[in-house]
């Protein structure tokens, strides 16, 4: 890159090919003011304040939108200059309202700031107001346009980082403001509520209502989200033991400044929320009565001690830290002496580790959310990544702004579909035949990669045998995807290279979840796609640190670092370390302990941070299964569906008020950091379950802190063997880390795959196990929506999130509705051969016809109740996507 040497207020400076005055003033500490400028957008010089003299051509120039160029002579203080600042400044101040004295910006106005620096004492231009209306119309956003200064931070904001585009300028003129589509509200338009444009807004044109009036904050704790597994950075803002606000950490590579709206708006509410746990509750004669801890943790130890090991079950939380986890499994183990130990991932991403495992060795995403951007090819199947993934979402449409071309693979029309290059709308369930549909196609035209094949791969022979059964014809016939169209989708993702694939639970919650998964290593493999930046083979993990209890060994067949419990010498090792023997069998997964429930051979559990009740399939089994067992303990922070069926709760922490860590989707290790002390007499989830611990004669639960447990764990992990509080301190570290001086892994299977070679696994179609018919003519597919998580046990406490979506739809196509008389917005009921729910119709083109969608985030309509309890043979994760309903009017 080419040197550039200018003169920047009389010192020799020397720049790059590309960069700005502002950029290179800013990069030597020289200030210029700036007002529309952001470093996140386009520069677009509209304000004027950052103007510079040239002193060659004697011109006013913007710097944020001037190249340096060689033998500039620049002046950004000359009286000119400021001359000229001052005006713009004070056209500015001419239209905007005095009312800085009650203004909630306060000393963060930046129009207010720049006029005091500038020494303004007054506006020598008549004053010439606008007088728009307030919009106060989005639960978590006021627009006040009264106080806009035209800098287009929104407007860009929201198109260039977002891709939203709820804001654009209209009219023209005096007249001209930012505004949405036809000038309605907030409320009536695409805004996603991120709040991205609040940030951004340099006046208090847009602000945030949560925060509004709130004061200044004394402190700020740098911590993660605790919803989803993108793992996005914020701090926390405090006012002595109160959370006063959240913003983006902007130095971290998973989400750069940027926040959806439960990051942002979604956190405050529930944990300051009235309904939180306080104290320990103990149920007598069917009533919570508040105990000690003292009580309920001796109660809790006497009645599991009390069973057997094969009676008694641990089901962990990827909502809790990895120490957390860690004591879970260990307590399981060690104590109770059973492998009886599993969470939630079971009904995610099971096939992803089970699947990935045969096919590399590892079940992780292989490569770094921040390569999304410069893959040239992104194949999303089975991720409606814009909604459960928020942060990924934005990470593709830069991509497709990159030019990158964009496969979605999904039933419904989901929002990926407006940026895509190619849609295939295949039937839910069919994922095998497309993708190996595809595979054939790469074959029959010669599109993979031999030298790849032959080096790193084996197993390629049978993997061809087995195409033999994806003739197109066939393909197409099962899929609905015409033939054409799955040669196009093979051609791109094989030739313009890198491609990445990017899936979730669409390819992982069916009865052949695992197959689902080995097509795509096989598709992957085949192209010699994985092991190179902006490719590989990318599950999307669902919440906040499931991918870290899954590396805990929170799971009934591995110990931390995926380590087998059936291996000898391994066992050995955890023995030695926690001294005493340990089950040798793997133990059951969660489907299979409500089973163990149900026919009273699991008779306690001990139950942290899920919610069954509303998670598993056909959730009238689960919840008389769970009734049926002699005791229960719910570790949470709110009484949740399942806590009610407890016989004793314990109060746990939230996560801002304790210290651990997360480790996001792309096996990135963070600090959760504590911000405020635990409300009432909750407890970090780590004390309670060393407590327990203790309490029946466990021995290696004396912990003081978490960095301790993470200190043995990275003993016994190798994969977290170079992972300490002290590195973490500078940012996030991604698995494998296996010595202190090891920089962590960003790529997976570069030189090698984590079993040697990558094995290709041949495979057959195998359809639903559920299949639509006379009495239930419908699929039901189920999901997530943007504003709630998971059973809702946090986001409902969050009012404004109720507001954008307050109620369980069954989305449903016209000409479904049509042909049942069912209107939209009408109370209809959903009904399957396991039970049947009371949702609200809505009528829409994103689903398909024949295809009905519902998420599950609602107690009052709870889609598991319909789901089908049938298991994929290998992860055991049941059949979430697809079961057979019927839709009768009320
Ligand atoms: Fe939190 Fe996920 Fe949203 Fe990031 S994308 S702010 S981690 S919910």
């Amino acid at each position: 890159m080419g040197k550039i040497a200018i003169t920047i207020n009389g010192c020799q400076l020397s720049g790059r090919d590309g960069m700005t005055i502002l950029d290179l003033a800013r990069e030597n500490n020289i200030a210029i003011p700036t007002l529309c400028h952001h470093p996140l957008l386009t520069p677009t010089g509209a304000c004027r304040v950052c103007l510079v003299e040239d002193e060659n051509s004697g011109r006013l120039i913007a710097s944020c939108v001037t190249p340096i160029a060689p033998g500039m002579v620049v002046k950004t203080d000359s009286p000119r200059v400021i001359d000229a600042r001052k005006t713009f400044i004070e056209l500015l101040l001419a239209g905007h309202p005095d009312s800085c004295l009650v203004c909630d910006k306060g000393n963060r106005c930046e129009l207010r700031r720049l006029a005091s620096e500038l020494e303004i004492s007054r506006v020598r231009f008549k004053k010439l107001r606008h007088f728009y209306p307030l919009d106060d119309t989005n639960p978590f956003i006021e627009r006040d346009l009264t106080k806009c200064i035209l800098c287009g931070r929104c407007v860009r904001a929201c198109q260039e980082l977002q891709g939203v585009a709820a804001i654009d300028y209209a009219y023209r003129g005096f007249d001209l403001k930012p505004a949405t589509f036809q000038d309605k509200g907030l409320a009536e338009s695409a805004c996603e509520s991120c709040g991205l444009c609040v940030s951004m807004c340099p006046v208090a044109a847009l602000s945030d209502k949560s925060t509004r009036n709130q004061g200044k904050e004394t402190s700020k704790v740098r911590t993660v989200c605790p919803y989803c597994g993108c793992g996005c950075s914020i701090y926390l803002s405090l006012r002595d033991q109160e959370i006063i606000g959240v913003s983006p950490c902007p130095e971290n590579s998973v989400n750069n400044g940027l926040l959806c709206v439960k990051g942002r708006f979604g956190i405050i509410e529930f944990i300051h929320h009235r309904d939180r746990l306080k104290a320990p509750l103990i149920k007598k004669d069917g009533e919570f009565v508040e105990a000690t801890w003292d009580e309920a943790l001796e109660l809790v130890a006497s009645r599991l001690k009390s069973y057997r090991a094969e009676e008694l079950a641990v089901i962990s939380s990827a909502k809790c830290t990895n120490e957390e986890n860690y004591v879970a499994q260990k307590f399981a183990r060690a104590v109770l002496g059973t492998n009886n130990v599993d969470h939630c991932a079971r009904l995610c991403h099971a096939p992803s580790v089970a699947g990935l495992a045969q096919s590399f060795g590892s079940g992780a995403m292989t490569n770094s959310i921040d390569e999304i951007r410069d893959a040239r090819c992104i194949f999303a199947i089975g991720t409606n990544t814009t909604e459960a993934h928020p942060i990924i979402g934005l990470e593709v449409k830069k991509a497709v702004g990159n030019g990158a071309k964009l496969i979605v693979a999904n039933p419904r029309e989901i929002d990926l579909v407006r940026f895509s290059h190619l849609w295939l709308k295949h039937k839910p369930g069919s994922d095998v035949a497309l993708v190996m549909g595809m595979a054939k196609a790469i074959v029959d035209e010669g599109l993979f990669d031999q030298t790849f094949i032959d080096q790193r791969c084996e197993n390629f022979d049978a993997f061809l045998d087995s195409l033999k059964g994806f003739d197109l014809d066939f393909v197409e016939r099962t899929t609905g995807v015409t033939k054409e169209k799955i040669v196009e989708a093979a051609r791109i993702y094989a030739s313009d290279k890198p491609s990445t694939i990017l899936y979730a639970m669409g390819i992982t919650q069916h009865s052949h979840g695992t197959d689902n998964v080995i097509a795509i290593a096989n598709l992957a493999m085949l192209t010699g796609n994985i092991g190179k930046p902006s490719s590989g083979v990318n599950p999307l993990r669902g919440q906040n640190n499931v991918q870290g209890a899954c590396d805990m060994g929170a799971l009934p067949n591995v110990y931390p670092g995926y380590q087998a419990v059936a291996d000898g010498g391994i066992r050995g090792k955890f023995e030695a370390a926690w001294g005493g023997s340990l089950p040798p069998s793997p133990g059951l997964t969660i489907t299979e302990m409500i089973d163990a429930a149900y026919n009273k051979k699991i008779k306690a559990i001990y139950l942290i941070g899920e919610n069954p009740v509303l998670s598993e399939p056909d959730i009238a089994h689960a919840t008389e299964a769970l009734e049926r067992l002699e005791f229960l303990v719910v570790q949470d922070i709110f009484l949740s569906e399942t806590a009610w069926l407890a016989d004793v709760v314990l109060p746990g922490a939230s996560f801002a008020e304790k210290d651990g860590t997360f480790t996001n989707t792309e096996r990135r290790v963070q600090r959760i950091r504590k911000a405020i002390e635990p409300v009432g007499d909750s407890r970090p989830d780590w004390w309670i379950t060393c407590e327990l611990g203790k309490r029946m004669g466990g021995k290696g639960f004396d912990f003081a802190h978490p960095s301790e447990i993470m200190e043995e764990i990275s003993r016994l992990t190798p994969s977290y063997g170079g992972i300490t509080y002290e590195r973490l301190d500078n940012g996030g570290l991604q698995w494998p880390c296996p010595s202190q001086d090891h920089p962590g892994t960003p790529i997976l299977h570069t030189e090698r795959f984590t079993r040697g070679k990558g094995k290709f696994i041949p495979l057959e179609y195998k359809p639903p196990m559920e299949l639509p018919d006379e009495e239930y003519p419908l699929i039901l597919t189920t999901g997530r929506s943007l504003y709630q998580f998971h059973t809702g046990t946090m986001t409902r406490k969050v009012e404004g999130l109720n507001v954008l979506r307050r109620e369980g739809e069954v989305e449903i196509n016209p000409d479904d509705a049509s042909s049942l008389g069912i209107i939209d917005g009408e109370k209809v009921k959903v009904i399957s051969r396991r039970g049947e729910v009371v949702a609200r119709a809505k009528v829409t083109e994103v689903s398909p016809v024949g295809v009905v969608f519902m998420t599950f985030h609602f107690a009052e309509s709870p889609a598991n109740l319909l789901t089908n309890p049938a298991v994929d043979p290998v992860a055991k994760i049941p059949e979430f996507k697809v079961c057979a309903v019927r839709i009768e009017r009320m």
